[in-house]
């Protein structure tokens, strides 16, 4: 590996924004914040996660919990109160946006060249 890619990696990490989990009932508010992942209960039982599309383009994007449904994302919740979604968010219309959420954190797949400026607007709280 490069140096410059190292170096670029290194500060990738460093700037990659954290989302918070946020437990609601029955619905996801009209205005979702954001780097907020939002966990839509019934009974307790999580069915619906929620999130601002981390790219930027300001639409609300929703994952299936519930496994008799397709498509289905499994939530985790992490040790350190950040959460995992598997597999991958891909996006088929609009922006396209296709990552990984893993410990609330945005990691884009590698066929997206995010230039990194959206980590760092993201971060910076310049996104809707
Ligand atoms: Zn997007």
């Amino acid at each position: 590996m490069g140096i410059w890619i190292r170096i670029k990696s290194w500060f990738r990490e460093r700037v990659r924004p954290r989302f918070g989990t946020q437990y609601v009932a029955e619905d996801a508010p009209k205005h979702l914040k954001a780097r907020t992942l939002y966990v839509v209960t019934e009974d307790g039982e999580p069915w619906s996660a929620a999130m601002l599309c981390p790219c930027g383009c300001g639409e609300t994007l929703h994952m299936n919990l519930m496994p008799d449904e397709r498509p289905v994302w499994r939530l985790s919740a992490d040790a350190d109160g950040s959460s995992s979604l598997h597999p991958s968010v891909n996006r088929m219309k609009g922006c396209q946006a296709h990552f990984w959420f893993r410990t609330g954190r945005v990691y884009w797949c590698g066929d997206q060249k995010v230039p990194l400026w959206k980590d760092l607007r993201l971060l910076l709280g310049l996104e809707k």
